[in-house]
């Protein structure tokens, strides 16, 4: 089949180039002329494991190319998929602009019938939006169905090739048919192709989203309880995670989460529903409790300087929102950084892959380390924001060596209490006994 992939980011590329690898011709479309640039100089534009191989080879073999113009993107294509941004506008709610502005666009433009996917994190209600404003200039056919996207950064090759689901909102037999022999190849394991009307769809991706965060943050407020009442979470942590109807995922204990996704879903959705006058209260706690737990190093941090962290300089192990990507969108780290510069620390950083998104947001205002060790070099302590598995059994005496003092503030509980107290390590983490 003929495919366009309309927005050529994380979803975009990984959508484009593993549809391309089941034998479809994709165009990847985007306005951002440096990125198609690169692209087509066969460049890839994010880190995401093991999309490299398939990005070449599909390139290679005239699967795959790139364009900065619609028309020409989506020339003779079936599907047209929009993998567009869809970020909290100033109330909350996603914002559109991006999806309805393309969709208006392809009404000017389709010169053939072609099924045009949301691929998009979008609100209840955006196909029918999105269905209006092609309709208005449209002189052919046209269907619009809802297609949200489970990938996660990091995996999301595997996500994408074998997804545990694929959820498709579509009223219209046609585009079923369409959309189920795309995926085909995907779910050959015998995971299911899930049908359901649209609206159902679109909602879906936010529930999933949302219960993933709450889930996240209730187990953060077991953790932040676990302090106070002497427990340790990661010893409720495995009494909890294996009950089946719990489960073992997304049960650790840290330092919030950020990322691209979970923050602008769940206060989507909050929005959602207020504007439909439903009260969602456990949401509006998750973003509460989140954007604090963010920030849980900060206090014991200052504490242990004697209030005053001026002139002191913080080494910081990771940056990326999570491991094995490079996206710091609304990342732990940022927020910290931020703090740390605000109250007088010096900061030195490392993250084995988003140093340079990073660049973009500090420039010189902090010290980009050439590694782990690098970064502790004459630092007054060590905060660990993201678990890039390079940090989790690093050489100790090297970093007693560079380190001014033995203290460690992990966010991500990466070392067992026992070692700490063995090395000699003033060690703070989430939800356990602090090792002094
Ligand atoms: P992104 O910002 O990485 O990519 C979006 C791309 O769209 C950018 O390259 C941008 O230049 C391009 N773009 C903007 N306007 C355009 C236009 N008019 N024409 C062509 N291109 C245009 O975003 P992303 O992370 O890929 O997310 C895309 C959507 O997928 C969002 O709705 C997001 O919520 C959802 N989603 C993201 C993930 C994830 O892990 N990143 C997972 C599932 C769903």
């Amino acid at each position: 089949m003929k495919i366009a992939v309309v927005g050529t980011g994380y979803v975009g590329l990984v959508t484009g180039t593993c549809f391309a690898e089941t034998g479809n011709h994709v165009t990847c479309v985007d306005i951002d002329e440096k990125k198609v640039e690169k692209l087509r100089n066969k460049q890839i534009t994010i880190y995401e494991p093991g999309l490299e191989v398939l990005f070449e080879r599909n390139i290679r073999q005239g699967r795959l190319d790139f364009t900065t113009d619609l028309a020409e993107g989506i020339k003779g294509a079936q599907i047209i998929f929009l993998a567009l941004p869809t970020p909290p506008g100033e109330d909350g709610s996603a914002d559109l602009k991006y999806v309805l502005k393309v969709a208006d666009d392809l009404g000017h433009i389709l010169e053939d019938y072609a099924v045009v996917v949301d691929k998009s994190t979008v609100p209840v209600g955006t196909a029918d939006k999105v269905t209006a404003a092609i309709a208005k200039n449209a002189k052919v056919d046209f269907d619009v169905v809802s297609n949200p996207e489970f990938l996660r950064e990091g995996v999301a090759v595997e996500d994408f090739m074998k997804p545990d689901r694929v959820v498709i909102g579509a009223e219209n037999e046609k585009a079923k048919k369409v959309m189920e022999k795309l995926y085909a190849p995907f779910v050959r394991q015998g995971n299911p192709i899930i049908f359901m009307d649209v609206k159902s769809a679109e909602l879906t991706k936010y529930a999933a989203n949302s219960f993933l965060a709450t889930k996240i943050t209730f187990m953060n407020e077991i953790a932040n309880l676990c302090e106070l009442l002497g427990a340790d979470v990661d010893m409720v942590r495995k009494g909890v995670g294996t009950d089946s109807r719990i489960g073992k995922r997304f049960l650790f204990a840290g330092i919030g989460y950020g990322g691209s996704c979970f923050p602008k879903d769940v206060q989507a959705l909050a929005k959602s529903a207020s504007e439909v006058k439903y009260d969602f209260k456990i949401l509006n706690s998750v973003m509460d409790v989140n954007h604090k737990q963010k920030e849980k190093m900060i206090e014991p941090l200052k504490e242990y300087f004697g209030g005053d962290l001026s002139g002191k300089t913080i080494a910081i192990w990771g940056l990326a929102f999570k491991p094995y990507t490079d996206d710091i969108r609304e990342a732990p780290a940022l927020e910290n950084i931020t703090k740390l510069l605000s109250l007088g620390a010096k900061v030195k950083a490392y993250d084995p892959e988003a140093m340079e998104n990073v660049k973009g947001v500090f420039g010189d205002k902090i010290y980009f380390a050439n590694d782990e060790y690098d970064a502790l070099e004459g630092a007054d302590a060590l905060m660990i924001m993201t678990e890039w598995p390079v940090f989790r059994t690093p050489e100790f005496d090297k970093m007693e060596k560079a380190l001014a003092n033995k203290v460690i503030f992990d966010g991500r509980n990466l070392y067992e209490l026992e070692n700490m107290e063995e090395l000699g390590y003033t060690y703070y983490s989430v939800g356990r006994k602090t090792v002094q």
